[in-house]
């Protein structure tokens, strides 16, 4: 079984400046035999991304830089209700903050 891992560099989300060294794993489909036998069904690994080293301009540890990645830097209720505010009428601005 092998899986590919491709070492990339991002941007910070916080600074916009810092770059982090990160790993990236695709996604990967492979079928998967259960211990009942049978047919195989297909198992599926959505892409990961992990941040390996802090920024080097702002500091913002790996921990945070993974979690922004994940959450959007602001991750607050109050903007969560005004995108879907937005959303109800016909704005998506869902991936604004995921993009870096
Ligand atoms: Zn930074």
């Amino acid at each position: 079984m092998s899986v590919n891992l491709e070492q990339i560099e991002i941007i910070c989300p916080f600074c916009k400046k810092g770059k982090c060294r990160a790993i990236k794993q695709e996604e990967t489909i492979r079928p998967f035999k259960g211990p009942w036998g049978g047919k195989p069904a297909m198992r599926r690994t959505p892409e990961r991304i992990e941040i390996l080293s802090c920024c080097d301009k702002c500091g913002k540890t790996k921990e945070e830089i993974q979690k922004a990645l994940r959450h959007g830097v602001n991750s607050k209720e109050k903007d969560k209700k005004m995108l879907e505010r937005l959303k109800s009428q016909g704005i998506d601005f869902s991936n604004v903050e995921t993009k870096f």
